[in-house]
């Protein structure tokens, strides 16, 4: 069943076509304890990366090549606040965003005005999965593109979660198409 909150007199449910206005209102309550920026970051849309440059005052070029590292999900890449990782742990999948910075006992974000989309968008509140899920499914995951299509089908068939909405068949409506996408016959 699709996750619901009561935000003043309106009702939202998370599917993955909620607008985005309703999913930062779900995901707006944030203590600023920093404890998701210790162990990860969130992704960038095109526009947080000219808001967080301006925020800098360096270019855009600049941003990713001191503080953004670029990641691949569903054939898509996007940046995301570059993580820092112990000695011996490079490999790991976590780490600390390069942002959070410690002052006064706190732990605080360096750009909380400008902060990247998916860190707006919350991701410790109950609704929490289904905000991230959201995040993927409207950012990484592109029915234009035949590879990410195959990509998302794979990762729905090992058991991988989604969000109403987001079936393969809604997402590729022309049945012919979406086999031929899943056969390799249409590559690109
Ligand atoms: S979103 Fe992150 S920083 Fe904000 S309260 Fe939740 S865990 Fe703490
Ligand atoms: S950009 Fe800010 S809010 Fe986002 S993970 Fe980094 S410190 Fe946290």
């Amino acid at each position: 069943m699709a996750s619901e909150k009561k935000a003043g007199r309106k009702r939202i449910t998370i599917n993955a076509h909620t607008p985005l206005k309703d999913i930062l209102e779900l995901g707006s309550v944030c203590r600023k304890c920093g404890h998701c920026c210790s162990h990860g970051s969130g992704f960038l849309t095109r526009e947080d990366h000219r808001r967080i440059a301006e925020h800098l005052r360096i270019s855009e070029n600049k941003l990713k090549e001191k503080y953004l590292e670029e990641i691949e999900k569903f054939n898509t890449r996007l940046w995301r606040p570059r993580l820092k990782k112990g000695p011996g742990k490079e490999n790991l999948p976590y780490g600390k965003c390069v942002f959070l910075m410690e002052k006064g006992g706190q732990k605080l974000c360096r750009i909380h005005g400008v902060k990247p989309l998916q860190c707006r968008i919350g991701n410790c509140t109950k609704h929490g999965e289904k905000l991230t899920l959201w995040f993927t499914l409207n950012y990484f995951l592109n029915e234009n593109d035949p590879e990410s299509v195959r990509q998302y089908a794979t990762y729905l068939k090992s058991g991988g979660k989604t969000l109403k909405g987001a079936e393969l068949n809604g997402l590729v409506k022309d049945k012919g198409k979406l086999d031929r996408i899943l056969s390799y016959e249409i590559l690109r």
